[in-house]
């Protein structure tokens, strides 16, 4: 193998893991985002059970002063009645009154439902509470966590950018510059050759190059993928008989063959 590709796929190990890295901490400001909203819309839900508490002991109240109304109205036209003269007078009165009672009647169970829906709200402001106090308790726990992550992948992301520079100080200019062209272009630059195809595309290397590749006294050329132009490289332990015997095929095969 190239002295070069060899730290190259370690310098490549590193700009894999920093990219992990940069990628998990530009994902927890969006998650506690969703948790924020989370929380948010919770404590909308409990404001909008409030509003409708207030509103619902209005209606109650504009129905208790309704009744009163009517109850007055009852009054003075009970007064009128014992003052009335003729039957005509004394049934119009009546009739009034009738009237009045029927609608106190109304008012009366109109008033009993609007209780029964301040009960029903009461139940669902307990509930919106609790899902408030809970979303707010998961968003700190989330926060936390989030924080304790970022100082975590800070140091880590330090410690891999300290390590690639090292590295790098170590490759040949025209092999860093070439990885840095292929990784710019592809995400990685190196590929490791596997059953004689590139790791990364899957494309099958004709049989000469699989061989130049798999050919220990090559220190000379660096190969790259004929199909997406990486730098190919061959890992000789999986020549070792403890690999070959590693199973490729999948768990589901395996059990269909041992059936
Ligand atoms: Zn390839």
């Amino acid at each position: 193998m190239h002295p070069d590709l060899e730290k190259l796929m370690v310098l490549q190990r590193h700009d894999v893991e920093l990219k992990r890295l940069s990628d998990e901490m530009a994902a927890l400001p969006k998650m506690i985002a969703e948790y924020e909203a989370k929380a948010k819309a919770a404590e909308a839900q409990k404001a909008g059970v409030v509003e409708a508490i207030a509103k619902e002991e209005m209606v109650r109240r504009r129905q208790e002063s309704d009744i009163k109304d009517q109850q007055s109205k009852i009054a003075k036209v009970r007064k009128q009645l014992d003052m009335a003269t003729t039957t005509a007078q004394v049934a119009a009165f009546e009739h009034e009154i009738a009237f009045a009672q029927a609608e106190i009647g109304k008012l009366e169970d109109a008033e009993l439902e609007s209780m029964e829906r301040s009960e029903m709200l009461a139940a669902k402001n307990m509930a919106a509470d609790e899902a408030a106090v809970l979303a707010e308790k998961v968003l700190e726990r989330e926060r936390a966590q989030a924080a304790e992550m970022i100082a975590r992948a800070k140091s880590t992301l330090e410690l891999v950018q300290h390590e690639r520079t090292i590295v790098r100080a170590e490759i040949g200019e025209d092999a860093l510059t070439l990885y840095d062209r292929i990784a710019k272009a592809k995400g990685t630059a190196v590929s490791e050759g596997v059953d004689q195809k590139c790791s990364a595309c899957q494309m099958l290397l004709r049989p000469q190059r699989w061989n130049d590749l798999r050919d220990r006294d090559n220190h000379e050329t660096m190969m790259t993928c004929e199909s997406c132009g990486r730098l190919l490289y061959y890992d000789p332990a999986r020549d070792a008989p403890q690999k070959k015997a590693v199973r490729s095929e999948s768990i589901a095969a395996s059990i269909v063959r041992s059936l």
